[in-house]
């Protein structure tokens, strides 16, 4: 591996997917100094544990912008990307059982559907046809959008990396950031046990570590870690494969096809916060629980493997893109929940323009972090 330079015009912190997509949209717009540091290797974090989810469906205007914009790039990935990501819209199915969520839902669906997202409100027995077996005695409605689906999340990330190489933006992995140093409240230079780099500009993309980054120019960034449980069966050839995403919205347990298999999720359980990353197979019974109450079938289907992730969550499950407040070139992109690796290809794009332009291309109110003041 090359030595660290001793300059660079922009520093960003963590090669996951957040990380990787802004110095991919940078090298795009020509900014050749760029530095990625990863503590560990590139999407190591969150994103090489995320299930690779892909919806439109979201409650903010700007959020549905970046599912658009996102959608619009899955499909022509391997053309500008020279790889394949495996983006296949087999459709998310929301089962919808409290009648709070309906009205929610009905709300979120109405804005969806007038920013030309194909999404719809279905009856239980229509619900029942989607997918066979799935029991909807106490489903109130459901909701389908067959525009959503999923990627590989190693295989972008690897991606946004290689063509950002291809534009001479430098990854160094196994190299952690330890310190940011100021000149009064201005970025000067960052520190790692390799050796430091001044720098005027750093963009934190540290994923769920991005407060300890935060910390480390005394600032508390609202993004607390949570862990996530991934749970696969082997084949199993009871369901009608391709299964799409269905999520009970009431116990928040969610399955889909994975390759002929089942890929299934508790959704949250236990209500702390931790980087712990490791499986807790404790965390298996209730997801056989949740599972076996909306569709029975999965009592037959044996789970092979497993792995557990932490997601970055912010109190309103919305991402942050922005300035730090008060300290000059430090920039946000962090606390992207559950959607940071499909909204990654927007979000990239949205800094990089912001950080070379001045601004971006979308109003980004919604993701400041002022809405936490
Ligand atoms: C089980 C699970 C399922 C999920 N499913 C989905 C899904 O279906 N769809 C979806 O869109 N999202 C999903 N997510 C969420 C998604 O994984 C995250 O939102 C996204 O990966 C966040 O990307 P990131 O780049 O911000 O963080 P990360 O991928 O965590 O990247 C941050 C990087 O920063 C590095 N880093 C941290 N501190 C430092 C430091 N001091 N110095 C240098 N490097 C540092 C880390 O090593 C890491 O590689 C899921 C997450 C989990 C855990």
């Amino acid at each position: 591996m090359s030595a660290l330079p001793r300059t660079a015009d922009i520093v960003i912190i963590g090669a996951g997917a957040i990380g990787s997509s802004t110095a991919y949209h940078l090298g795009r717009r020509g900014v050749r100094d760029v530095v990625v540091l990863e503590r560990e290797t590139i999407g190591s974090g969150s994103t090489s544990k995320a299930a690779g989810g892909i919806r439109v469906q979201f409650s903010t205007r700007v959020e549905i912008e970046f599912s658009l914009r996102g959608m619009a790039f899955w499909k022509r990935f391997e053309d500008e990307m020279g790889v394949p990501c495996d983006f296949r819209q087999e459709g998310y199915l929301f089962v919808i059982t409290r009648e709070e969520d309906l009205a929610r839902y009905r709300k979120n669906v109405a804005l969806q559907q007038g920013m030309g997202c194909d999404v719809r409100i279905i009856a239980p027995d229509d619900a029942r046809a989607i997918v066979p077996g799935l029991i909807v005695d106490d489903v109130l409605a459901a909701v389908w959008g067959p525009m959503d689906g999923y990627a590989s999340p190693n295989d972008v990330v690897q991606a946004y990396a290689a063509r950002a190489r291809d534009r001479g933006v430098r990854f160094f992995e196994e190299t952690p950031v330890t310190g940011i140093e100021l000149d009064g409240r201005r970025v000067r230079a960052v520190t790692t046990p390799a050796g430091t780099i001044q720098t005027r500009l750093v963009v934190n993309a540290a994923g769920p570590q991005a407060p300890l980054v935060g910390k480390m120019v005394g600032l508390d960034l609202p993004v607390d870690p949570r862990r996530r449980h991934i749970f696969v069966t082997d084949t199993f050839d009871e369901v009608k494969h391709p299964m799409p995403l269905v999520t009970d919205t009431g116990s928040g347990f969610y399955c889909r096809s994975e390759q002929g298999a089942i890929l299934m999720s508790p959704g949250d359980i236990g209500a702390h916060t931790e980087y712990e990353a490791s499986v807790d197979w404790s965390a298996l019974e209730p997801t056989v629980e949740k599972a076996m109450k909306r569709l029975p079938v999965l009592e037959h289907a044996q789970v092979r493997h497993a792995w557990a992730g932490v997601r970055p969550l912010t109190p309103d499950g919305r991402g942050i893109l922005d300035r730090a407040p008060g300290i000059e070139g430090l920039y946000l992109a962090i606390g992207f929940c559950g959607h940071g690796f499909q909204h990654s290809p927007v979000a990239g794009e949205m800094v990089a323009g912001e950080l070379t332009t001045g601004c971006a291309s979308l109003d980004l109110t919604d993701l400041r972090l002022g809405r936490f003041a």
